[in-house]
């Protein structure tokens, strides 16, 4: 029976089942006044935190001349367009303040998108790694993937030019050049913006000469979004990277290795602590495949195969 029903007593007010009000009812009566009271303060927060953001968004039109991203700051950048890649895969491109000056990221750096999808009052926060040469001005460009679903992809796929986004910069690994003689990139699926971005960043600088081998696992063929681009990196710097394409769909006649980022793989590409010279790996992929390398969390999380490989944790970094 309802509670609604005649004669039966109302509720006070009205809740909706897992609600926070709903939630402190079922404390005792403490309890319930400091669980209320958490989740007030928490809503004021998440209220004052989306009005900063909102508010900082507006002020990034003060930034002409100045590097956007040189410093932490939120900065609402427009969107000069969106183009289809593949099946779900988008290009958006971002215009900056001033067109004469880059972004001010470092290599490794990515930026947090703090979008507010179907008007919610609590952002959501997804890092984003930029494609482009750090180097290019005035514009920053993504490779932006779409999970059914997913709260900040779908928000971003249906971007039109004109809209704006509020950006944070977050800093990745201090990278060093000539640290290690050779490194291994991981990636999987979209993770392989960060990867890329490394990559590019070790070959374009005409002072490191370290060797990059790229290990790359997505679903299908058309999922090698950047295939283009790392060819011609690699035959711009012959001997300096190596790639490996997993593919765990292959099409038919697929070129590539079919399958899933294995044991085994990586050993054939030489991701074997003291079998090469690979002394660091770099990984980043949906948590599925990160947990398989290196292993779940906490004390029972178990091994990965990176482990297995001979590597430590100080040898194996996450994007
Ligand atoms: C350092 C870093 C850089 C990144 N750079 C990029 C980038 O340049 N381009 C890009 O498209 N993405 C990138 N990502 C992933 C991105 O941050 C989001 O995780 C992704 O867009 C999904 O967010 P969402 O809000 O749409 O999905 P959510 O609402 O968080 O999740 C929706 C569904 O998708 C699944 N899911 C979430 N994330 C992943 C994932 N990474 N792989 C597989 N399934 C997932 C969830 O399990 C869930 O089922 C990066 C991640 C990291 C850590």
């Amino acid at each position: 029976m309802s509670p609604s029903q005649p004669g039966l007593p109302r509720p006070p007010f009205k809740t909706t089942p897992g609600s926070a009000a709903a939630f402190a009812r079922t404390l005792p009566r403490p309890a319930a006044m400091s669980a209320t009271a958490i989740f007030a303060t928490a809503a004021l927060a998440a209220g004052a935190y989306a009005l900063y953001v909102r508010r900082s968004a507006v002020q990034a039109e003060g930034l002409e001349g100045r590097p956007p991203f040189a410093s932490f700051g939120f900065r609402s950048l427009k969107l000069q367009s969106a183009d289809v890649v593949n099946h779900n895969t988008k290009r958006l491109v971002f215009e900056l303040p001033d067109p004469a000056v880059k972004s001010g990221l470092t290599l490794t750096s990515a930026l947090l998108t703090i979008t507010f999808p179907g008007g919610s009052w609590l952002p959501t926060v997804r890092p984003y790694t930029p494609v482009n040469d750090l180097n290019d001005k005035g514009k920053l460009e993504f490779l932006i993937k779409h999970y059914p679903n997913g709260k900040a992809s779908t928000y971003l796929h249906a971007l039109k030019p004109g809209d704006a986004v509020t950006f944070a910069p977050i800093p990745g690994y201090k990278w060093r050049a000539n640290e290690h003689a050779h490194i291994a990139l991981v990636a999987g699926g979209q993770g392989i913006t960060p990867c890329y971005q490394l990559a590019r960043g070790i070959l374009a600088d005409a002072a490191d000469r370290t060797r990059v081998t790229l290990v790359w696992g997505v679903n299908t063929d058309d999922d090698i979004v950047l295939g283009a681009e790392l060819s011609d990196l690699a035959a711009q710097h012959p001997g300096r990277l190596d790639v490996v394409y997993v593919v765990s769909k292959p099409e038919a006649g697929s070129m590539h290795v079919a399958g899933h980022v294995t044991r085994e793989v990586l050993e054939r590409a030489g991701v074997k602590k003291g079998a090469g010279d690979v002394a660091k790996v770099f990984v980043c992929g949906p948590p599925a495949m990160e947990k398989v390398l290196v292993g779940g969390k906490g004390p029972f999380g178990g091994a990965g195969i990176l482990a297995e490989l001979g590597y430590g944790k100080k040898e194996v970094h996450r994007f």
